[in-house]
């Protein structure tokens, strides 16, 4: 005679009634709810702070936040700003095009839609520069109440753990499915409460690293929990070598310890930062000395600096060189003479600030050693 066994599931169904009611109970009672941007939470102030937490960790943000609020507290301030004092807040967050649309969507802001977001439409707020769908549904949700859904890296995280979603969710396909499930779980009411709850649970609980299951209010509901695979979803996107290249930056300096810089073209590769002449080999900047310095004095190149973006990894060997001369010789429109140890405020690529730093320390040891 057959004997059936009968293999329970290790996880419960939960109906999206039973999923919100359990994620706005532990919202409640350890949702954050301190954050800078949590106080106020106007269209403008809300959008800054979801601009910036793209790819961007929590306490990096906050001191960005408070200083880009205080300079820039209404979308008026940051429409009228000068694109180089934006970026100059935005040295050291990275992924400057996000400060370049921050700017340009402030400026559509005021002009097309009178100062007002229009958080209306999640259309026309994802109209705006720099405003996907997720971002546009978390301002709206956030700031109006109004239903809308958000799909940002946190939640992806959350609901391909809870219903073990493969694939990568950058395959149209996966997107589609994660989509429709934040579509199932979103709510009529309490649309502020839930989006932030969501975002929370995914960066406080289910954390990409550890996720802390045992405190999840999902534990007994969660598939990626039950298998124990939690690892293993989302899938990370599928791995390919980073190509390599390698650049020389010539941090050329006059008799007043003043650095030049360049600032580069509006768009590309830190578009409108200011940064040092960039040459592909030694060759190119021996040309470029022959040109513009001719007696200026080589020192040795320092240690190689290595930064990596997202499509290739960059190799900067920073070739310091004296000018013997006057520096107006070399100064055209693009050009500046900055002195690292009295900061002005330019936008500046991250190595290039490391390497301005650098020198400033330097030039202070040199001082000090020839007193
Ligand atoms: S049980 Fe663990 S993996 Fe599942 S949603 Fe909760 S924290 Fe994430």
């Amino acid at each position: 005679m057959w004997c059936a066994i009968m293999l329970q599931p290790l996880f419960i169904e939960l109906t999206p009634q039973a999923f919100q009611a359990r994620l706005l109970d532990w919202f409640d009672r350890h949702g954050r709810t301190s954050l800078p941007w949590q106080q106020d939470k106007t269209p403008y102030r809300v959008w800054v702070s979801e601009i910036m937490l793209q790819q961007t960790q929590v306490a990096t943000v906050i001191p960005y936040y408070q200083r880009f609020m205080a300079r820039f507290p209404r979308v008026e301030d940051l429409a009228q700003a000068a694109p180089d004092e934006v970026l100059h807040l935005w040295t050291g967050l990275g992924y400057y095009a996000r400060a370049r649309n921050l700017h340009r969507a402030a400026q559509i802001v005021v002009e097309v839609h009178g100062g007002e977001f229009p958080v209306h439409s999640v259309d026309a707020m994802a109209g705006l520069p720099g405003i996907g769908r997720s971002t546009a549904g978390a301002i709206i949700a956030i700031t109006s109440g109004r239903r809308a859904v958000i799909l940002d890296g946190n939640v992806k995280r959350v609901l391909a753990r809870l219903r073990a979603v493969e694939g990568w969710p950058g395959r149209t396909a996966v997107a589609r499915e994660l989509w429709r499930l934040a579509e199932h779980y979103t709510p009529d009411e309490r649309l502020a409460d839930y989006t932030q709850a969501m975002m929370d649970l995914g960066a406080t609980l289910c954390t990409r690293g550890k996720p802390s299951c045992l405190l999840c209010p999902f534990n007994d509901a969660c598939q990626a929990h039950a298998r124990g695979e939690q690892s293993r979803f989302p899938e990370s996107k599928p791995r390919k070598t980073l190509p390599e290249r390698h650049a020389r930056m010539l941090l050329l300096c006059d008799r007043e310890g003043r650095v030049m810089l360049e600032q580069r073209p509006a768009s590309g590769l830190w578009g409108g930062l200011w940064s040092f002449p960039q040459f592909d080999d030694d060759a190119a900047l021996d040309d470029w000395l022959a040109i513009h310095a001719p007696d200026a004095q080589r020192e040795p190149a320092w240690p190689t600096l290595s930064h990596t973006f997202s499509h290739f990894r960059l190799h900067i060997v920073p070739q310091l060189v004296r000018l013997a001369r006057d520096s107006a010789a070399v100064t055209e429109p693009g050009r500046l003479w900055y002195n690292p140890r009295e900061p002005a405020s330019i936008g500046l690529a991250a190595p290039v600030k490391t390497l301005l730093e650098t020198l400033a320390h330097s030039t202070t040891q040199a001082e000090e050693r020839s007193r």
